[in-house]
């Protein structure tokens, strides 16, 4: 059952001759999306005082309102204040507080840009934001910066200087859409883009990162999942933050997609009142695995403008992770990652599980509190690589060229590098050492 007595009094309140088939139109529900206080105030039935109307008005003029009908009808009006999807749709004066450790564009993507609409940050993966809208807007957006501050739809010409760059690129193996929303886009256009990259002979995969099944589920239709399968093998991210997020709506977007083929995986965001809590993530990622999305990522919250009241200290999610790891399936845990600040990528943090070490055994612990020792080879034969050895042309067979070299860590790690150590630039000692020579 898609139509329940919310959406239908909801509908009934948009439009003079509501029908279900509206309601499950995507493009109905993006015409009807709730834009501003009064609409939201006359469908929903909660008032705000003056003072509350002209605060929230002040945040919406900095960051704009957008909510589907379908979203909407997800919040709980009885209890709206603690409603974690009232919480990541609608907002509040607190989003006008800026911190000092705050940043516009907090992840530097700006300045990995080599082309407009391209962050190049890891050696064989470029994220291209193919489209600026969002069918409704996250609160606790970290590219605020971006999304909705005009409502701009990249044309051809634009797409192609990012397509252009992939091309002229060759290190380039995943090319990662997202946004904006990249199913914002008319079918045609993500016709068009998706065949573009696909013709790149470089590129291995394409993903697509969309918030698409959790607040506009109707969108995934099967003329899109039809034009999707055209591009193979393709790997779709989602982004549901609540169990409250899954419903009969978007359980049925999610099994298109998975019957069309496409490996699921669902990126959380941390947010404070809204999933910082054991029993709610556990069981998020149970219903995630119910159906078939895999649990990808779990973001510390990004250091971006006016979100102080989204974030929680980083123990937060060690605890939530302790709480998953060991105590449920494997695949249902997600991988807790601080984005770092200043554009170093995604770095993950953990629970310790080693407790000591020797030349022999580790001591390790486990999710129940058992401590428990491997014992290590007593012999163990290092093999010498220099990225051309017998095992590497024998045993690896490589049959092309990999170009890539060994970095950081991995490079010192490496056999194939006289580097031992990794300094800052300007280190003082160092540059004493120079000046004394
Ligand atoms: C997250 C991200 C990626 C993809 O990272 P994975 O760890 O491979 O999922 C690529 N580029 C940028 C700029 C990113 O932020």
């Amino acid at each position: 059952m898609i139509y329940n007595n919310v959406q239908k009094e909801l509908a009934n309140k948009i439009d003079e001759e509501p029908k279900l088939s509206n309601w499950k139109n995507w493009k109905w529900q993006l015409k009807h999306s709730i834009k501003s206080l009064d609409q939201f105030e006359y469908l929903t039935g909660i008032k705000f005082n003056a003072k509350e109307r002209a605060d929230l008005q002040k945040t919406f003029g900095k960051f704009p309102l957008s909510i589907t009908p379908y979203y909407l009808s997800l919040i709980n009006k009885n209890n709206y204040k603690n409603d974690p999807v009232f919480k990541q749709a609608f907002g509040g004066i607190e989003e006008l507080i800026t911190l000092l450790s705050e940043h516009e564009d907090p992840l530097s993507e700006d300045k990995d840009s080599p082309v407009e609409g391209i962050t190049h940050r890891y050696p064989d993966r470029v994220l291209f934001h193919a489209s600026n809208i969002c069918s409704m807007y996250c609160r606790h957006c970290t590219r605020k910066r971006k999304v909705g501050d005009v409502e701009f739809v990249p044309t051809k010409n634009q797409l192609k200087k990012g397509i252009e760059y992939i091309k002229n690129t060759p290190q380039i193996r995943d090319v990662l859409l997202s946004g904006g929303d990249p199913f914002m886009l008319p079918d045609d256009k993500i016709d068009w883009l998706l065949s573009e990259i696909k013709q790149i002979p470089h590129v291995e995969i394409i993903r697509i990162g969309t918030r698409i099944p959790v607040v506009l589920p109707y969108r995934i239709t099967d003329n899109l999942v039809s034009i999707l399968k055209k591009y193979q093998p393709l790997w779709i991210n989602t982004h549901f933050n609540h169990p409250n997020e899954i419903t009969s709506s978007s359980k049925e977007a999610l099994a298109k997609l998975a019957d069309g083929g496409f490996p699921l995986g669902n990126q959380s965001v941390l947010l404070a009142d809204v999933n910082d809590c054991p029993r709610i993530m556990k069981l998020l990622v149970h219903k995630l695995v119910q159906n078939r999305v895999r649990p990808y990522y779990l973001y510390q919250c990004d250091l971006s403008e006016g979100l102080s009241h989204f974030r929680t200290p980083i123990g937060k999610g060690i605890e939530i992770m302790e709480s998953l790891i060991g105590h449920t399936s494997g695949f249902a845990r997600p991988t807790y990652v601080i984005d770092a600040p200043g554009g170093g990528g995604k770095i993950p943090v953990m629970p310790n599980y080693i407790i000591s070490w020797s030349t022999n055994k580790v001591v390790l612990r486990n999710y129940e509190g058992v401590i428990t020792t491997y014992k290590e080879p007593d012999s163990y034969e290092p093999k010498m690589c220099d990225r051309n050895c017998e095992n590497c042309n024998l045993e690896l067979n490589i049959n092309e060229e990999d170009e890539t070299e060994a970095i950081g860590i991995e490079k010192l790690l490496s056999d194939s590098s006289d580097i031992i150590s990794l300094i800052p630039e300007n280190n003082e000692r160092i540059k004493r050492r120079d000046d004394n020579a």
